[in-house]
């Protein structure tokens, strides 16, 4: 199969430049792809200045994809801040094919890690990629979106979704390309989404359907998960973690009580975390992160009721914690921080 390319260069910096993946001009022949490519590279103007497309053969996939569950692919993120090292691939992704159509869950932290996934789905067919799904809306799960949705993919999220990003597009991108690099962010844009959800949907793939479930306000504002009906999987997005510490950026007493809620009244064959695993045991592998919740909610009221400043709590909220997660240094204080914020005023 033959894909088109195009060489994007950093604006006013052309050593920077990325051979970007332009996919929705797949075809079985060279001169096929050529015939298509007029317009191609339209959507990167803008984000830097683009050559000719042109077309080459289809490149194997750069991400490694372990099929869990017949039809169920995972790829398991670096436990990592992003990096020029891992390119933005530092949370879970995933895609179900059925027999209609392939389904993306969650799209990594940069255009190339989207294009990665693109290739890996193409690895296993040629089948349409109907939706793209995105958990929630931190960029490491988003940032990946856009050659998804070139490929003919209608994003999908909580209703809450388009807001939030719109709001902290220019943060997250500004974010990302500091520590990936100017080179690996190349292309990288933040997309709005198609639908927002605020029921949940049932995604008909023919031989399997997937829920899509927008929850309320617990590890962000706009989370939402997915449950497959053939392998009986659970996609938690980030209201599950393993291995690296949760973080915080929603309501500590709303995700507590969403985890219980969850771990109590709804059955999944596993779970897949946004990070670690990638398929942990349901509900018990949800329990880590309820604990370590528990711990920042008991930590973070006990000083308040001692009268501790924020600068004098943060350092001692979770510290029972630390030795049990990996990145506890980075997103620790964030998280005792946001739980002093918010439990301050109740
Ligand atoms: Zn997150």
């Amino acid at each position: 199969m033959f894909e088109a390319f195009v060489t994007l260069c950093a604006l006013g910096a052309d050593a920077h430049c990325r051979e970007v993946l332009l996919p929705g001009h797949a075809a079985e022949t060279r001169a096929g792809c050529e015939a298509d490519l007029a317009g191609a590279a339209d959507g990167l103007a803008g984000l830097g200045t683009a050559g000719a497309p042109h077309c080459g053969p289809r490149p194997a996939p750069g991400l490694a994809f372990e099929e869990v569950a017949p039809g169920v692919f995972v790829h398991r993120g670096a436990i990592a801040e992003p990096g020029p090292k891992n390119g933005g691939d530092v949370a879970n992704v995933a895609f179900v094919r059925g027999a209609d159509g392939v389904v993306v869950i969650d799209a990594g932290g940069s255009r190339a890690v989207g294009e990665q996934i693109y290739l890996a789905v193409r690895a296993v067919t040629e089948a349409p990629i109907t939706h793209l799904v995105l958990t929630h809306m931190h960029p490491d799960h988003v940032l990946g979106a856009a050659p998804l949705a070139e490929a003919g993919a209608e994003i999908v999220g909580h209703a809450g979704l388009a807001r939030a990003l719109a709001d902290r597009a220019e943060t997250y991108l500004d974010r990302f390309r500091n520590a990936i690099g100017v080179e690996g962010f190349l292309g990288t844009a933040v997309v709005a989404p198609d639908r927002g959800l605020a029921e949940p949907l049932v995604l008909d793939l023919g031989d399997r359907a997937l829920t899509l479930t927008p929850r309320p306000k617990a590890h962000t504002t706009n989370d939402l998960t997915v449950t497959d009906s053939e392998s009986g999987l659970l996609f938690a997005g980030d209201l599950v973690f393993a291995t690296h510490v949760p973080t915080l950026d929603g309501s500590l007493p709303g995700w507590r009580a969403l985890l219980e809620a969850m771990s109590e009244g709804e059955t999944a064959a596993a779970v897949v975390p946004g990070h670690g695993g990638p398929v942990l045991a349901w509900p018990e592998g949800a329990e880590p992160v309820a604990r370590y919740l528990s711990v920042l909610e008991s930590d973070t009221r006990a000083a308040l009721d001692a009268g501790l400043s924020i600068s004098e709590a943060v350092p001692e909220i979770g510290q029972s914690e630390a030795g049990n997660w990996a990145l506890f240094g980075v997103y620790n204080p964030r998280n005792a921080t946001q739980a002093y914020t918010e439990l301050e005023w109740e």
